[in-house]
């Protein structure tokens, strides 16, 4: 008899593969099939073991990534099958992953599926850069974003809502529209000095942050030439990464300034 397939719908973190739960380690050792997107870092991969199937269904340089529907057929195909799936999602499968459209296609169909949080990247990138997204006395709450829109669209963000100085603002898929949202915040009554930090490829080896206020990061992030993935943090306790700056990526050396990240090597490059 066929076994019943399953797909799990598995956060893979930031990109530290040390961040990856047990519960998505064990799972990628009892898979089949390993269905993953293009922001799952190689450290990850190297986790699942050789004789599991894996399919990216993600960006290749030159190559667009797999229409959302193809990857719903293709799960569907692959739990029809009998097979153990695991959909492995950079970060958190229920924030701005489109696990929960996943979801909801297999459900429709009849079929099973379990979803396993991970860290995403707003509470990774910004524990990594030394940046507390609340700090009593200065910030009461956080707010996730995505800065994604097409170019045809207005972004339709409250941005009354988001200028409130007494949260965190976590931007996501953020740095095409860097210049539009930093000047729409401060439109809404944001201070133009509003701390304001961009941190690209969060805690892996390859970490970078350049850091600025609202009205001079947009300017900043062009001239360090940050490439995605990157994350916008825009709060006052972007101000305590100074004083709590810990993670060295492989490669930087803690100099004498290094508590100040605005003289981040990507500053200066
Ligand atoms: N589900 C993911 C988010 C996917 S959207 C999560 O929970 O983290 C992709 C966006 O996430 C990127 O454009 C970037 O804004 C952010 N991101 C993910 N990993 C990142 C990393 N290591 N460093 C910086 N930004 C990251």
């Amino acid at each position: 008899m066929q076994q019943q397939g399953c797909v799990y719908l598995v956060g893979a973190g930031p990109g530290d593969p040390d961040l990856l739960t047990l519960k998505a380690l064990r799972l990628l050792q009892e898979a089949d099939v390993v269905v993953y997107d293009r922001l799952i870092s190689q450290g990850v991969l190297d986790l699942i073991p050789g004789g599991v199937s894996r399919i990216s269904v993600g960006k290749a340089v030159g190559h667009h990534s797999m229409p959302q529907d193809d990857i719903n057929e293709l799960l569907l195909n692959l739990v029809r099958r009998g097979r153990r799936v695991v959909r492995l999602k950079g970060g958190d499968p229920f924030i701005f992953g489109r696990g929960s459209e996943e979801a909801m296609f297999l459900r429709r169909h009849g079929f099973d599926f379990e979803v396993v949080p991970g860290i995403t990247a707003a509470a990774a990138c910004s524990a990594y850069a030394g940046v507390p997204l609340t700090h009593r006395g200065m910030s009461r709450g956080v707010r996730l974003v995505t800065g994604h829109f097409r170019d045809d669209e207005p972004i339709d963000l409250d941005w009354r809502a988001l200028a409130d100085p007494e949260a965190t603002l976590v931007v996501y898929m953020g740095l095409a529209n860097l210049p539009r949202i930093c000047s729409e915040l401060a439109a809404a009554g944001m201070a133009s000095n509003m701390p304001a930090l961009a941190v690209q490829s969060g805690t892996t080896p390859d970490q970078q942050r350049v850091s600025g206020d609202l009205g001079s990061l947009p300017e900043k992030v062009k001239a360090a030439g940050l490439a995605a993935p990157i994350l916008i943090i825009i709060g006052r306790t972007v101000s305590l990464a100074e004083e709590l700056d810990w993670y060295v990526p492989d490669g930087e050396e803690l100099d004498e300034g290094a508590a100040d990240v605005a003289h981040d090597r990507s500053v200066h490059a």
